[in-house]
């Protein structure tokens, strides 16, 4: 799994939107210390949460598995461009067949668990998928039979409000391993001097 962050907004345009409400513009500083307390105060204690809608990131994520896909697209307050099996199989297609003996060829393609037998079945649905590919049906239909930890990747673009929301159900033990690992990689790839409006969100990320 890989998070990269694009550029992304700065805080002085979160500050100054703030700064709107009073006109208080000749206060700023540019994004440095009293926009950044500014921002804690306003948006997080004073549940003005609206004004951290100003500070946007876009993530290229991947290496995640379309099960952990499916759950990310519940997030609502937040965009997803996703790459598109339909159209992507074709390199799946000119691969050699798959054997349990083929993990590491077969993770350009598979998240692996770690657990030995979902592993090896996630191998041999892998092999199916191929199989089907290989007898000329449509990507259109061979996607069917796709297994949940088929590796997909994505642009993700999402508003601080939201990414306090995500990072705070998604880091947190009851989440899904996987997505608890993007919720953690997710923070350690925001600027360092955004991820103290993150850091109350951010719950333990021990494996279960
Ligand atoms: C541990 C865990 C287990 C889960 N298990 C399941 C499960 O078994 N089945 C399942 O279906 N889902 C499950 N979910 C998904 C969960 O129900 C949410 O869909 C998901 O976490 C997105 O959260 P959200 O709605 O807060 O985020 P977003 O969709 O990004 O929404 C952000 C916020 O906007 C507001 N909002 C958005 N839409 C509306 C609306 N229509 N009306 C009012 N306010 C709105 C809410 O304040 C919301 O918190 C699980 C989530 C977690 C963390």
């Amino acid at each position: 799994m890989k998070a990269t962050l694009h550029p992304h907004t700065p805080l002085v345009i979160c500050a100054d939107a703030i700064r709107t409400c009073w006109q208080s513009f000749d206060n700023s500083d540019n994004g440095g210390e009293k926009d950044r307390a500014l921002i804690d105060r306003v948006g997080n204690k004073f549940k003005h949460a609206s004004t951290l809608e100003h500070l946007v990131y876009s993530f290229y994520l991947e290496g995640i598995s379309r099960a952990l896909l499916q759950e990310l697209a519940r997030h609502r307050m937040a965009s997803l461009s996703v790459k598109s099996t339909r159209y992507t199989l074709k390199e799946l297609k000119d691969e050699e067949a798959f054997s349990i003996d083929h993990k590491e060829r077969a993770e350009k393609y598979l998240v692996m668990t770690g657990v030995d037998v979902v592993d090896e079945m996630s191998i041999r649905a892998l092999e199916n998928l191929r199989t089907v590919l290989v007898a000329g049906i449509s990507n259109d239909r061979a996607k069917y039979c796709l297994p949940e930890s088929y590796k997909t990747e994505l642009t993700w673009t999402i508003n601080a409000r939201s990414l306090q929301n995500f990072i705070s159900l998604r880091s947190d033990k009851a989440a899904l391993w996987e997505i608890r690992d993007l919720a953690n990689m997710v923070y350690q790839t925001l600027p360092i001097d955004h991820r103290y409006l993150f850091e109350n969100s951010l719950k333990e990320t021990t494996h279960d």
